[in-house]
């Protein structure tokens, strides 16, 4: 069976983005709890500006989330990147693999650089090689898929390059993973901004679907979001109707459906948003409920954690081993 990993980083509420792209991906992977690992990577939060209290508060919520979302410990690793150390010990590795070049192309880092400057805040070291410590959060379990929304694309081919190139130089020590996208929905956008990605961490939560969002709430932003100007016709197209388009998508990707197909049903843009915040409201419903019920008892929350972190140290400590041995490294 193929390993799969994948992770959320705790830098603010989870997204109707988030959902649709990754974790409803992770839900539907039956599977066995060894072959199924999924992380609260909280280093990942530490590379742009950060609240203490706020990233270890996300973090369980985070976790809490996803086992209401559908994760069921029984049948997969819940854990959270830092109580992990094998992460940040292969980490250095691969920064030993990677070059200064290839992580300065990357797309994320750009953007978030950009934005950190422009905040007037200093760009974290880490915000620049924190790709490579996502490599290592995948090559650590020989994870052969990693289920990921369209943005995390060049991060995974980052990933897929660094465990090839360590594999030629120092010997087979890497499985080579592959990314998977959902059908539909693998780049949610921002309901006020429908030309750039719905995004947690963004300020701004006017065109953002929180998870925990009341319905009220999900209702009035999904019939304020900004659709296109023109002749108001429903139909189908990125490009030209990127507002429009979003909602078809997420419709698709809450109904079932296909997006271009669900178009032909609508004359008008009234009717799409009424039947969008409908189908996302229902969605939502039952997360909400056992989000609430699960909250009640964080113990048996950080009891998952502690377990799912004791499986993955065991899976990835041989790995990591093995690589510091194949790099070079005297064994003590
Ligand atoms: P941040 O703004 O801090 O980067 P984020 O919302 O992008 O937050 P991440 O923790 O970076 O969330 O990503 C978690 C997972 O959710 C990744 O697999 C990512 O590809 C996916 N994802 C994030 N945003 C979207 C989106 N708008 N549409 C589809 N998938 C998404
Ligand atoms: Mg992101």
């Amino acid at each position: 069976m193929t390993r799969i990993f994948s992770g959320i980083k705790p830098t603010g509420h989870m997204t109707l983005g988030n959902y649709l792209g990754a974790v409803r991906q992770w839900v539907a992977a039956d599977q066995e709890p060894d072959d199924a690992l999924f992380c609260v990577v909280d280093l990942h939060a530490l590379t742009v500006e950060h609240e203490p209290a706020r990233v270890r508060r996300l973090s369980r919520q985070a976790a809490t989330l996803l086992i209401a979302a559908g994760l069921d410990p029984r049948r997969c690793t819940l854990f959270v990147q830092s109580h992990v150390d094998e992460h940040t010990r292969l980490a250095y590795l691969l920064e030993c693999t990677a070059t200064d070049g290839e992580l300065r192309r990357m797309i994320q880092y750009r953007e978030k650089a950009a934005k950190a400057q422009a905040a007037g805040d200093g760009v974290r070291l880490s915000l620049l090689t924190y790709p490579v410590l996502m490599a290592a959060d995948i090559l650590a379990y020989g994870a052969g898929e990693v289920p990921v929304g369209d943005d995390q694309r060049q991060h995974v081919e980052l990933t897929r390059d660094l465990a090839v190139r360590f594999n030629q130089r120092y010997g087979h020590t890497f499985t080579v993973p592959q990314a998977t996208h959902p059908a539909v929905a693998a780049r949610v956008m921002d309901l006020q901004d429908p030309t750039s990605k719905m995004g947690k961490s963004h300020e701004n939560g006017a065109g953002i679907v929180y998870l925990l969002d009341e319905p009220e709430v999900v209702r009035r932003k999904v019939m304020r979001a900004v659709t296109d100007s023109g002749d108001g016709a429903v139909v189908h197209d990125r490009e030209t109707r990127p507002g429009v388009a979003n909602l078809l998508d997420i419709l698709a990707a809450c109904t079932g459906g296909d997006p271009a197909a669900l178009a032909e049903g609508y004359s008008g843009y009234g009717a799409l948003k009424r039947d969008v915040a409908d189908a996302v409201v229902e969605l939502l419903r039952p997360l909400r409920q056992r989000h609430a019920e699960l909250a009640a008892d964080p113990a048996q929350v950080d009891e998952v954690l502690r377990e799912g972190a004791e499986r993955a140290r065991g899976l990835a400590r041989p790995v990591v081993d093995r690589a510091y041995e194949a790099i070079g490294l005297l064994r003590p």
